[in-house]
């Protein structure tokens, strides 16, 4: 019989490998994201985390030639793995991590992009994080990463990220009410626990879908899910928007992390500049617009 490998183990090497200087709540969302897929079976265990200016010199100069702080990094020897020059990743300011995913007794890495690979996109994006196996211009499957809704440069100049994970922000009494309003208002019986789960977001989606009815006379089927009906169903909204349509952006914008302050189903200022930083961190066109795009940027 094969020993399958730990969850213990798994943790201990992708703490090792994160490293020192990662923010607390992303290091923590990593591990809770491993052990999610650990108890679905999908063994996973990250190559890497926080990575400092040098290292991520030593990493740029793989296939150039690259001169930085006076030191030669140039390693024509390697091939060319990245485009970031040294405080150009998110990695650089502990934001990020790489994961992979290992064969059931822990002893092979596996790179290969399947159904596991996916599911474990999937739970980090539950998490909130943004994958890079979602960007469409320049594909990094390995890649996780939680920007607090900003650029690099903004990093570089001394800003601070808020980030927030449904897995730190457990108990969240936002959440909590969001899920109160949902249960009510769209006659749904999720658990009120504060944490953003797949059965939050398809109450969520179920909500979408009941104003889409209601409001624009879509004929919706209300089940929760993010099918190509619902896709193509949904509207955009803008600045000056007031319904409860506006409110369930709201509440989703919240649950990713950017907070569009009072969830009042009125489209303010606040709910703009959330909606803009979650269009710039999910690298979508930022156009302050709720539209086909975002919504399913939020539910996809
Ligand atoms: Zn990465």
């Amino acid at each position: 019989m094969k020993v399958k490998v730990a969850l213990r183990i798994l943790l201990e090497r992708s703490v090792k490998k994160m490293g020192k200087g990662m923010n607390p709540i992303v290091k923590a969302a990593a591990l809770e994201m491993i052990e999610r897929a650990y108890n679905e079976g999908i063994y996973v265990q990250i190559s890497a985390g926080y990575r400092s200016l040098e290292e991520q010199a030593s990493l740029y100069g793989q296939g150039r030639v690259y001169i930085y702080n006076g030191k030669n990094y140039s390693n024509l020897a390697k091939p060319n793995v990245t485009n970031a020059k040294p405080g150009q990743s998110y990695h650089n300011f502990g934001l990020a991590i790489d994961f992979f995913i290992v064969s059931d007794d822990g002893k092979k890495a596996i790179w290969t992009v399947n159904s596991k690979w996916q599911r474990v996109a999937a739970i980090g994006k539950e998490l909130g994080f943004i994958w890079g196996g979602d960007w469409s211009s320049f594909k990094d499957y390995p890649h996780l990463e939680m920007t607090g809704g900003l650029s690099y440069k903004q990093l570089q100049a001394g800003k601070k990220p808020y980030i927030t994970s449904p897995k730190t922000s457990k108990g969240d009494g936002h959440i909590m009410s969001i899920q109160k309003t949902i249960n009510s208002r769209y006659k749904t019986s999720i658990a009120v626990d504060g944490v953003y789960g797949p059965k939050t977001r398809s109450a969520l989606i179920k909500g979408l879908q009941v104003e889409l009815n209601k409001q624009f006379n879509k004929k919706l089927v209300a089940d929760g899910k993010w099918g190509p009906k619902t896709k193509t169903a949904v509207i955009t909204i803008k600045k000056g928007a007031s319904c409860n349509i506006t409110w369930i952006l709201q509440a989703a914008l919240y649950m990713k992390g950017f907070n569009p302050g009072t969830l009042d189903g009125e489209f303010g200022e606040k709910t703009e500049a959330a909606l803009y930083k979650y269009q710039k961190a999910s690298r979508i066109s930022a156009d302050k617009l709720a539209g086909k795009v975002t919504w399913n940027e939020l539910f996809a």
